[in-house]
């Protein structure tokens, strides 16, 4: 890869605070990293609580003429977004990749992935609508509209830097909300630059503010403090999500979580095999495992384990790992030293618990957060990484024997996210999708992610839903108006 375009690719991205359509300054700066080769990429500004009481500030100015503008303008601003997204796919792809590690190909569908979002609710922001009915009684009217819930606080995590933040940018424009965005540490730069492209097709100052910084909790903080702050939206941990609904409560925000995931993976004895691996490799090492809604164990039949994780073993042990921007790299580096362990770790653990590696199972290289993809076979109940979110290559398999055993083990969490089922029986299919308790399935499907539908979970994975008909409606109070007539 050409040092020269990456240098370039990074010097064209805003470094500072976006507040009321100024980048300024911050008081300090902080590293952003390359996690392929832990060099650092540049300094960004480090907001401070004062920074993000500005942003508000400036949000809350711009609330009612946002909240006024023709539904039509703010559609097309979206829509200018999502063509400009796309022409600049390649460009942001690399920003995305330096940052984050993923490898350019999956940047790039992310970018896509991203855009979509834009064009989703362009075409919603025209759609907000309201009802007009008579009162059952038969006297007065009943009217209910449909109203901008005003500023909102946007939290993003590092895994999809760009379509975390597009997937809340997007209805909250639609419906007129103003925003202050914080973006993880590790990979702010996506986002910064998804601001400057906002700015450049048109969206008013203070609409979008974003403030980035290494003291999260700090400079978040004294926003759930101010009532003029009326929602929160939350993609990360569970435990920090648990914290912001405390916070939230002080002021009682409209709340969207959408928090981890453990996904069970399972394949019963009549299912497509090749299918089953196939999307396997999907499901498990898209966004190199990092992702909430990767399938974290897989539970097969007992007559198709052995075969299943044999080919699965061929699979993942010829993926080419590398760094994000060298050709054929399939597999990037973690996101930083701490994951690496963590996903060692809990290798180790289940190894010590009666497991088989049958690929993978260590670090790679000497510099970098490189870990191998790797397949465990004879994961027993006691292994950690059945329950803990592994966030990594790392795909345990373990066996079932009956489909109420399945459903059992595949419930036995504390999330309730994603699950994915692969059978060719219909029945089946409809009461395993019936008795799985999360928010999004995948049937024969190793990918459920989707600007068109609702994504999110139930249980400790949070609710609120984010893209589809559903999304929107987090942005929007509904009011309703009783009419003598
Ligand atoms: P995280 O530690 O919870 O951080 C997420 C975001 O919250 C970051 O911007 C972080 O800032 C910020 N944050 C952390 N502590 C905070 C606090 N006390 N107050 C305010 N903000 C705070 O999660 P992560 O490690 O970045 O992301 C991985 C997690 O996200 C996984 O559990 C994954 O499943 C989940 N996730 C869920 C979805 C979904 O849609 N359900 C999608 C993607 C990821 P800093 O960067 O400064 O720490």
């Amino acid at each position: 890869m050409d040092a020269a375009r990456e240098k370039s690719v990074i010097e064209a991205t805003p470094k500072g605070l976006l507040i009321g359509g100024d980048w300024r300054d911050g008081d300090a700066t902080f590293a952003v990293t390359d996690p392929a080769t832990e060099q650092p990429l540049c300094e960004v500004a480090n907001g401070t609580p004062a920074d993000a009481r500005a942003a508000l500030d400036a949000a809350v100015a711009a609330q009612p003429a946002w909240a006024e503008t023709a539904p039509r303008d703010r559609s097309e601003i979206l829509r200018r977004a999502f063509e400009r997204l796309n022409e600049r796919a390649d460009d942001l792809a690399l920003l995305m990749t330096l940052e984050m590690g993923k490898p350019l190909a999956e940047s790039k569908s992310e970018v896509t992935y991203a855009a979509e979002f834009f064009r989703w609710f362009a075409e919603e922001a025209v759609r907000i609508e309201g009802r007009w009915s008579r009162n059952p009684s038969g006297s007065g009217r009943l009217l209910t509209m449909r109203q901008p819930v005003g500023p909102c606080l946007l939290i993003t995590p590092w895994n999809f830097p760009m379509a975390m933040g597009t997937r809340k940018l997007g209805p909250a424009i639609a419906a007129g909300c103003t925003m202050v965005v914080k973006p993880a540490q590790q990979t702010p730069l996506s986002m910064l630059m998804l601001a400057q492209i906002l700015r450049d097709v048109g969206l008013p100052d203070g609409v979008l503010n974003v403030v980035t910084t290494t003291t999260a909790s700090d400079v978040t903080g004294p926003l759930f403090d101010d009532a003029r702050l009326r929602k929160v939206s939350f993609t990360g941990s569970t435990p920090v999500g648990k914290k912001l609904m405390e916070q939230a409560s002080k002021h009682l925000l409209r709340v969207s979580m959408e928090l981890g995931g453990n996904a069970p993976y399972l394949v019963f004895d009549d299912a497509d095999l090749d299918a089953a691996v196939e999307q396997a490799v999907i499901a498990k090492m898209r966004n190199i495992g990092e992702s909430c809604v990767a399938a974290n164990r897989f539970h097969v039949h007992e007559s198709l384990a052995d075969e299943f994780g044999r080919r699965l073993a061929e699979r993942l042990g010829a993926m080419k790992v590398g760094r994000g921007t060298d050709d054929g790299v399939q597999v990037g580096p973690l996101i930083d030293e701490d994951q690496r362990t963590k996903v060692a770790e809990l290798v180790e653990d289940a190894v010590d618990h009666g497991a088989k590696v049958l690929t993978g199972g260590e670090r790679v290289g000497d510099r970098g957060y490189f870990y191998a993809p790797t397949v465990l076979a004879g994961v027993t109940d006691e292994a950690n990484l059945l329950r803990e979110e592994i966030f990594g290559p790392v795909a345990p398999v373990k066996t079932f024997r009956t489909d109420e055993e399945a459903i059992a083990a595949a419930n036995a969490s504390e999330y309730g996210l994603v699950a994915y089922v692969f059978t060719n029986d219909l029945r089946r299919a409809l009461h395993v999708a019936e008795a799985l308790e999360v928010g999004m399935l995948g049937l024969n499907k190793g990918m459920v992610s989707n600007p068109a539908a609702p994504f999110g979970g139930v249980k400790e994975s949070g609710f609120g839903r984010e893209g589809g008909r559903e999304g929107i409606e987090e942005y929007l109070a509904v009011k309703y108006v009783a009419v003598e007539a």
